[in-house]
């Protein structure tokens, strides 16, 4: 850690003093955004408290001529993602410093702050390939129970970190609306699929990875050089159709009953920024340990990131008479049964290449506590136990308006509280039937 960590350091915008605001100075995630409304280009920028401060507008005040700040001149951060853990250390380390209270620059800096409320964001970087993984045990566990009664955990579980190859267009950013997909649906006693919109459609509470500099094809990274590799975190819902994976998902795995919609959250939150909050990567005991490629001291120590995470929804009928929207769930990146650091050296091992903005997401991210499930088919086991809202509306699975709300933070005593923002998304009627 270093003196970007410092929980002494504050800023001189007041607002990212305030205790518990999700950007403190010790945060300072990426986007890329605009002014909401207008054709201005999009470019990126760092949150510090209620406000971004962009970084092209920085740029242009030569105030900070930094290698990191010559990267963030497009309208992704691909460029910055592709510069490695050197560059982006030296920005933060600068972007800090011009932050902190008593930083003769502040008052030429005002103007290249934006109100967040007053902003529009894209999807932060070009996404050339996303892979979902499967990462909680537990998760796996509950779906393969209702899945395969007889079989819930495939043999495979405790040695592959199982993944699947995602759909990299339809990832969308907060606020994403998207029609209820339609598929092959086929009810059980069925003798016949038939074509519709589907009826249990889900979320997943999932953390996203992005990826920053690549690796050659044929060049499989290492576990101890596997974070180098890796950018930062968001979270990710991973939308999902039950009805149409159940029926299409054998032999191959997901299809078209994930790849109508993913939505990620603006701000990326570097790995740098939550080094205060790693843990050491433990299993249950009787869990196998892992194969050589995927184990090293490093990620036993610390190879976990202890993320607080939070699933809420707000019905349609709860946005029209203002009611807040209602916590469903609550689980901790913890929960997960391999890294982010195994998840690199796995999806490499083959030699695949990875490309800088490329992203994983974790795996819907479930304890094994009740209230701690990150998808309506367990919290409902299969839909049979619907939930009861606090207006009296039942769910099993999300209704046409509902609006899914995916928030995280990370806490330790001895280091300042940074927040994710959000990753809300809302589903509109089917558009065909
Ligand atoms: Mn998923």
């Amino acid at each position: 850690m270093n003196q970007t960590h410092d929980p002494a350091l504050r800023s001189w915008v007041t607002s990212a003093n305030v205790p518990n605001a999700d950007f403190p100075i010790q945060n300072l995630p990426f986007a890329v955004l605009r002014r909401a409304g207008t054709d201005e280009r999009f470019r990126p920028a760092v949150a510090i408290g209620d406000h971004a401060l962009d970084l092209r507008a920085l740029h242009a005040t030569g105030i900070a001529p930094s290698e990191g700040l010559e990267a963030c001149l497009d309208d992704t951060l691909n460029r910055l993602m592709g510069e490695g853990a050197r560059v982006w250390s030296a920005l933060r380390a600068d972007l800090s410093a011009l932050l902190a209270e008593g930083s003769e620059h502040a008052p030429a800096l005002q103007s290249c702050l934006i109100a967040l409320g007053d902003v529009e964001y894209r999807v932060p970087a070009h996404i050339g390939d996303y892979t979902d993984f499967y990462t909680s045990i537990h998760h796996a566990t509950n779906i393969g129970r209702l899945f395969r009664p007889d079989n819930p955990l495939l043999p495979n579980y405790r040695w592959v970190p199982i993944g699947y190859h995602g759909r990299s267009s339809s990832i969308g950013v907060s606020g994403q609306t998207f029609p209820r997909p339609c598929g092959q649906l086929k009810p059980p006693d069925a003798e016949r699929p038939e074509v519709g919109p589907c009826r249990r459609l889900d979320y997943e509470l999932e953390i996203g990875i992005f990826i920053g500099p690549g690796n050659a094809l044929g060049d499989p990274v290492d576990i101890d050089d596997a974070e180098s590799h890796v950018f930062g975190l968001c979270l990710l819902n991973d939308w999902s159709a039950r009805d149409i994976q159940a029926w299409e998902y054998q032999p191959l795995g997901p299809f078209l009953s994930k790849s109508f919609a993913t939505t990620i959250s603006p701000w990326i939150v570097t790995m740098e920024a939550l080094e205060p909050f790693r843990s050491p990567w433990e299993r249950d005991t009787g869990e196998p340990g892992a194969l050589p490629y995927l184990s090293s001291a490093r990620n036993s120590a610390a190879g976990a990131i202890d993320m607080q995470l939070e699933v809420l929804l707000q019905s349609a009928a709860m946005r029209d008479s203002d009611v807040a929207p209602q916590s469903l769930s609550r689980s901790n990146f913890t929960d997960a049964y391999w890294t982010v650091a195994q998840m690199v050296a796995h999806h490499t091992v083959n030699g695949c290449n990875l490309r800088p903005g490329d992203l994983f997401g974790s795996g819907t991210m479930s304890g094994n506590q009740e209230g701690s499930q990150g998808a309506l088919i367990e919290i409902t086991r299969g839909g049979v136990a619907p939930i009861t809202l606090g207006n009296g509306e039942e769910r099993t699975f999300l209704q046409d308006g509902d609006t899914v709300i995916l928030r995280a933070h990370c806490e330790r005593e001895g280091a300042v509280r940074i927040g994710f923002g959000e990753a809300g998304g809302t589903v509109l009627p089917a558009s065909s039937a």
